[in-house]
C-alpha cells in the first residue's frame, strides 16, 4: 500500500468539473479521494496552490526506436515525456526498420510497457511500405496490433492516389491518417522558410506553397470522401485560413501545431548565427504566420498542440546548416513555451491550454483521456506557473539536446508527473 496526499493544489480539469484548491489522495496509483482537509498516514506533499492538471498527451513524437537509439530510445523518450508533464505519447513510424508491420508495432508497445515508467506509448503505423510512398503498408494488421493512426511523417504521401486509398483503408479500421504536408518538388533543396531572412543569409528557401498545396489537397480529399484527415504541424498563415474555411463548411479535418511555430520565427536562424537547432521541417516561418497560428489555436481552427519531438545526435546538428538534420527535441520545453507564449503573452485561458495539451489528442485518436476523478489512474502534471526557468538543454532527459530554446527563459516548471498511476517524474530541486 502506498499513499501520497497532494495537499492544497489548484486542481484544474475542466472536463471533470475541477477548478479550485483541493487535496488529492493517490492510493496505489489511483485517485482515491478529492476534497478538502484529506488525511493520510503516508507521504504528504504540500503544493501551496501550485497547479494540478490532467497530464498531457502528445500525438506526434519521434522515439527513434528501433534502430536509431543513439538519438533516442523508448526509455529515454518516456523519461523526457514525463519530465515534460506527459502521461502518453504517440510515436511516428520513421524508425529503422520502419514501423510498417505488426511486429514493430508490438515491439514498441511491449518495450514501453517494460521501461516506460508509466508513460503510455501508442505507435503510429506507416501509410506506405518503408515510407517509400509507393505501396500501402499492412494497415489492417498494424491496426489490430495496436497502431492508433497512420502516417508517413517525415515524408509526405506524394501520390494523391495512394493518399486517397490510404484514407479509405485506414478509415475502415476506424483510424486516421496524419498528413505531413509537403510538396517535395516545390520544397526541393530548400533548408529554411523562403523570404527575406533566407535571402539575407544566402540559404535556399522553401516556399510556403510547398506546405499549403498539400493542405489544400488533403482538404479536398477529405471533403470528397467524407473521411476525416489530420494535418500535422501547421506553420503557415494560408494553411490556417484554408483550415478555417474548410471547417466552416463541415469538412472533417483536424490540425495540430507545435511550440516552435508559436514562439519563434525564421529570424532566429540569423540572430543565432545559422543555429542548426532552429532547422525544422516545416521550417520556422515569418511573424505573420506565427500570429496566424496562434489565432488558429485560439479560435479552434487548430485543434491540438503537439511537440513533433525530434531528437538528434550532436553529429546530426554540428554541421553546416545545409547538411543539418531537421528537428527539435521538444518534450521537455513544450508546456513552458506554450504556457508562456499563449497564456502569458496572448491571454489564452488556462482551460483552453489544457484542452489543447491534454484532451484534444485523445479525442482526435479515440484514446482514453487523462481524468482527475476518483477511481481513475493518477495521470497528473503538477506545475509551478510562477516559476521562471532557463532552458538548459544539457540537462534534458532526452538523448537529443537539440533545441533553439536553449538559454531562453519561460514560465511554468513541471514539478511532478504521475503517469499511469506511477510517479514518473519529480523535479530535481538543485537543478
Ligand atoms: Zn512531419
Amino acid at each position: 500500500m502506498s499513499e501520497t496526499l497532494l495537499k492544497n493544489g489548484f486542481v484544474l480539469s475542466p472536463s471533470d468539473g475541477q477548478n479550485g484548491i483541493a487535496d488529492i489522495l493517490v492510493k496505489n496509483g489511483k485517485i482515491a479521494a478529492i476534497g478538502a482537509n484529506l488525511e493520510t498516514d503516508g507521504e504528504v506533499v504540500e503544493l501551496n496552490g501550485k497547479h494540478v492538471f490532467p497530464a498531457f498527451v502528445d500525438m506526434h513524437v519521434h522515439l527513434r526506436d528501433p534502430g536509431q537509439t543513439y538519438k533516442e530510445d523508448v526509455e529515454s523518450g518516456c523519461r523526457a515525456a514525463a519530465a515534460g508533464g506527459f502521461c502518453a505519447v504517440c510515436c511516428m513510424p520513421n524508425t529503422a526498420p520502419v514501423n510498417d508491420s505488426e511486429a514493430v508495432t508490438k515491439y514498441i508497445i511491449e518495450k514501453a510497457n517494460a521501461v516506460g515508467g508509466g508513460v503510455r506509448v501508442y505507435p503510429i503505423g506507416a501509410v506506405s511500405k518503408g515510407l517509400k510512398g509507393e505501396e500501402l503498408a499492412e494497415i489492417g494488421t498494424m491496426a489490430r496490433g495496436g497502431a492508433v493512426a497512420f502516417s508517413d511523417d517525415g515524408q509526405p504521401v506524394s501520390s494523391s492516389r495512394l493518399m486517397y486509398l490510404a484514407m479509405q483503408y485506414s478509415n475502415h479500421f476506424g483510424k486516421k491518417i496524419l498528413s505531413h504536408c509537403e510538396d517535395k518538388a516545390l520544397a526541393k533543396e530548400g533548408v529554411m522558410n523562403e523570404g527575406e531572412t533566407a535571402t539575407r543569409l544566402g540559404l535556399k528557401g522553401i516556399p510556403r506553397a510547398a506546405e499549403n498545396a498539400m493542405i489544400a489537397r488533403e482538404i479536398l480529399l477529405c471533403g470528397e470522401l467524407s473521411i476525416p484527415v489530420h494535418i500535422c504541424h501547421v506553420s503557415t498563415r494560408e494553411g490556417v485560413e484554408m483550415l478555417r474555411e474548410a471547417k466552416k463548411r463541415g469538412v472533417m479535418v483536424t490540425a495540430e501545431t507545435c511550440p516552435h511555430y508559436i514562439a519563434l520565427t525564421d529570424e532566429i536562424i540569423d540572430s543565432r548565427d545559422y543555429d542548426t537547432n532552429a532547422r525544422v521541417n516545416p521550417p520556422l516561418r515569418a511573424e505573420a504566420d506565427r500570429l496566424a497560428v496562434i489565432e488558429g489555436l485560439r479560435d479552434g481552427t487548430i485543434d491540438v498542440l503537439v511537440t513533433d519531438h525530434a531528437p538528434h545526435h550532436r553529429d546530426d546538428k554540428e554541421v553546416e546548416f545545409i547538411y543539418a538534420s531537421s528537428g527539435i527535441s521538444g518534450l521537455e520545453t513544450a508546456f513552458s513555451v506554450n504556457y508562456t507564449t499563449l497564456c502569458r503573452e496572448n491571454g489564452m485561458p488556462l482551460e483552453k491550454l489544457i484542452e489543447l495539451m491534454s484532451y484534444s489528442a485523445p479525442a482526435i485518436l479515440g484514446l482514453p483521456a487523462p481524468k482527475i476523478a476518483v477511481g481513475e489512474n493518477a495521470n497528473l502534471a503538477i506545475v509551478n506557473l510562477e516559476k521562471r526557468k532557463k532552458v538548459n538543454a544539457a540537462s534534458f532527459r532526452s538523448k537529443g539536446h537539440n533545441t533553439p530554446f536553449d538559454g531562453m527563459e519561460f514560465y511554468g516548471a513541471i514539478e511532478r508527473t504521475y503517469a499511469g498511476g506511477r510517479l514518473a517524474f519529480k523535479e530535481d530541486k538543485d537543478a
